[in-house]
């Protein structure tokens, strides 16, 4: 796709311009100006170059009907006004057309509009790609997918009433025609801490709430459940129903879907169950003659409950709640627990039991959406991922999080400087370094495989002896902070910022996005993420055969003693594998912001767009794409729009194009430096130079 093919509905000066490009001059102040104005207009879309924007109307918009989906079919990107239909289009008839291998990749702040964005895009392809029964069925397969996904793996946050708890990666498979065979999802990073626990004002999981507010009597009966919320420890009664959300309603949609096989078989339904189950348990103290406090059950109703829904000997469980063996070599050592490690054994249990039922619910999705074909596929990417995210208090979930946009912006980097280059190297135009911050250097302080934080953080949490948050913190200081006054400004440690300003307990790091302050406390402990063996093996023994698959290290026969990869380190390799993926792919990107904090219509708080605005690197991407030339336009479409300038190309040019936008140039005395005449297009450097043969043109 050409960088820039000027129309006037991009320079429209009453709802702002279309194509942050052509902001003159450019600042932060103009860019959010920019944004507000066409917000103002419900014109929530802005392109930088081929980047769109989004801003998150907070209301309905009739922009997404089956008349615009035919308005934007088969047309070029800049033709009509900014739309993510046009990113859609332009991304799907590369791939049919071109063999071009695409990826969507969607970033933004929690309620930006992110997950919702990603939907528009499916349904638009849904929409313009093939037809037929067996086509049709394919594409019903991919949309069903969503609201199961949702179910589990989103919730009520204080930023969204739907939030997604989990990034999520779907590849969309075509065959040669475009006609969609299939897909594949990969879902990364679940917050499973909100299994047990959730922040002030916020919700479980929706398929909890959904489960008792809609399953029938019959069903909550079997799964020994009690329709009344209140009940369960692990759901929080805050704001337990949530306006414009119906439980009941979308269990009944989950219900139907077949794409999980939720309609034929209930007994992932029983494990929800277990979990709310599980959450009941509670324990007191049992005084021991050596002084030591001892663990057990308190009432054991709900123990008793949830082992005869997961056909587990109750005793084998009440067991794995009170001791805790450790393996060393040839020996096993039991020792008893205390109250407070019986609860931190229970929700261990409860976060893995909802993690891995969430992985193995995606598994089954892809099996029902997997293409039934080996022949060759295209592949369209969508990637709905959370944002840069910088909180009050960071903590492991943060650091994670950045490091993964950390890594999406340098494929950004790369991907767009390759894109540009290559379109030079076609046009045979002289490459003009754009001179760009490489984040690479931050990207290494945070995955070096050597003395990279999280190798750090690895290496603490395998050491033997006593293991702190502490430890943890003082050899990042040691390693990082120390080398500093010996490498050059450049070096990665450069951007691990120590001052004395620094809180107790934290670190700090120099992100692309701005600096993050990082709590070390609990970085050990969920890169950790351990869960006894005494409880995994009690679950092996479950007469369930998905408990059986779920918690395969419980199995004896299996007994390994090495520890199972840490949190850190399977996030990095995921990312590493879905960078490998996007990589080999031609991007497109879509970048939501959130107008305001209170989830309104028509509120434009200028702060917290520019807050977004930077973390998202925005002014970055205006930079890099109007370094070099920031124009280009084909020959003939220019020549179209500007020959009223000059004589000897009014009202007929005769010869070539090329010639005739020479001749038409050079007599308008635009200074050469400002073009360069590529093999079928025209490249301009300024946006002055543009808005110069506007304005002459509105003159005429
Ligand atoms: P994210 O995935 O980025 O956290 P969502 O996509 O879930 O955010 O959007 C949050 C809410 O904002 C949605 O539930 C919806 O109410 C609203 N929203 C987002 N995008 C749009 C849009 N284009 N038009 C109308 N409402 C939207
Ligand atoms: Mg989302």
């Amino acid at each position: 796709m050409s960088k820039m093919e000027v129309k006037t509905s991009l320079l429209d000066n009453m709802i702002g311009v279309g194509d942050m490009v052509l902001i003159e001059p450019l600042s932060e102040d103009t860019f959010i100006e920019n944004l507000k104005k066409r917000f103002d207009h419900n014109e929530i879309y802005t392109y930088i170059g081929s980047v769109v924007i989004s801003m998150n109307p907070y209301k309905s918009l009739p922009i997404y009907t089956a008349e615009k989906v035919e308005e934007y079919r088969n047309r070029n990107f800049y033709e009509l006004s900014p739309h993510i239909y046009a990113l859609a289009d332009e991304a799907y008839r590369s791939l049919r057309e071109q063999d071009n291998d695409q990826c969507i990749l969607i970033t933004g702040e929690s309620g930006a509009g992110k997950t919702e964005a990603s939907k528009f895009v499916m349904s638009y392809v849904a929409a313009v790609c093939g037809k037929g029964q067996e086509v049709n069925k394919v594409k019903e397969q991919l949309l069903q997918s969503n609201p199961v996904l949702e179910a589990f793996g989103n919730a009520k946050t204080v930023r969204n009433d739907n939030s997604s708890r989990f990034g999520k990666y779907m590849d969309i498979e075509f065959d040669f025609k475009g006609d969609p065979l299939g897909g594949v999802i990969s879902n990364y990073l679940l917050e499973k801490s909100r299994v047990v626990k959730q922040p002030r004002g916020e919700r479980n999981f929706h398929i909890f709430y959904q489960l008792l507010s809609g399953a029938s009597d019959d069903t909550l009966k079997k799964l020994k459940l009690d329709r009344d919320f209140s009940k369960y420890n692990y759901l929080s009664l805050d704001s337990a129903t949530v306006n414009g959300l119906d439980d009941a309603a979308s269990f009944r949609t989950v219900r139907r879907m077949d794409v999980a096989g939720f309609n034929s078989e209930d007994y992932f339904l029983l494990l929800v169950a277990a979990v709310l189950k599980l959450g009941n348990i509670e324990f007191k103290p049992e005084s021991r003659c050596n002084g030591y406090d001892e663990s057990r059950v308190k009432d054991k109703n709900d123990l008793k409950e949830m082992c005869e829904l997961l056909g587990i000997e109750q005793s084998v469980l009440e067991r794995a709640f009170s001791f805790r063996t450790v393996e060393a070599k040839m020996e096993k050592v039991s020792t008893t627990l205390n109250v407070a490690q019986a609860y931190y054994a229970r929700d261990a249990l409860a976060k893995n039991l909802y993690s891995r039922l969430f992985s193995w619910l995606v598994n089954r999705i892809n099996e029902s959406i997997k293409a039934q074909t080996k022949t060759r596929k295209k592949v369209m990417g969508v990637l709905d991922i959370y944002g840069f995210e910088i909180f009050e208090e960071n903590s492991f979930e943060q650091f994670i999080i950045n490091y993964c946009n950390e890594k999406l912006q340098q494929i950004f980097i790369e991907l767009t400087l390759r894109e540009e280059q290559e379109e030079y190297v076609r046009e045979d135009i002289e490459w003009t370094n754009i001179e760009y911050f490489n984040n690479a250097i931050i990207c290494d302080l945070i995955e070096n495989n050597k003395n990279g934080i999280l190798a750090m953080l690895d290496e603490e949490c395998l050491r033997p002896g006593t293991v702190t948050d502490e430890t943890f913190l003082d050899k990042l200081n040691t390693v990082c902070a120390e080398h500093q006054h010996f490498e050059s400004r450049q070096s990665k440690n450069s951007k691990f910022l120590t001052d004395h300003s620094l809180p107790h307990n934290c670190f700090r790091i120099q992100h692309y996005a701005g600096k993050v302050l990082y709590r070390a406390e609990g970085f050990v402990d969920k890169n950790n993420d351990l869960l006894y063996r005494d409880l995994s093996q009690a679950m092996y023994k479950a007469n369930h055969s998905l408990i059986k698959i779920l918690f395969p290290e419980g199995n004896p026969a299996k007994v390994n003693l090495k520890r199972p990869p840490t949190a850190g380190f399977q996030f990095r390799a995921s990312v590493g594998t879905l960078m490998k993926n996007l990589l080999t792919k031609n991007p497109n990107y879509i970048r939501c912001i959130k107008p305001n904090d209170k989830k309104a219509a028509h509120i434009f708080t200028d702060s917290l767009v520019c807050h977004q605005v930077r973390y998202l690197g925005l002014m970055e991407n205006v930079r890099v794409r109007r370094a070099g030339y920031a124009f280009r336009q084909a020959y003939d479409p220019c020549l179209e729009r500007y020959k009223m300038l000059c004589k000897q190309t009014w009202p007929h040019w005769k010869g070539p194009a090329r010639l005739g936008v020479e001749v038409l140039l050079t007599d308008l005395q635009v200074p050469a430096e400002e073009f360069a005449y590529g093999r079928s297009k025209i490249f301009i450097r300024n946006p002055r130079t543009l808005f110069f043969l506007e304005e002459k043109r509105s003159r005429c």
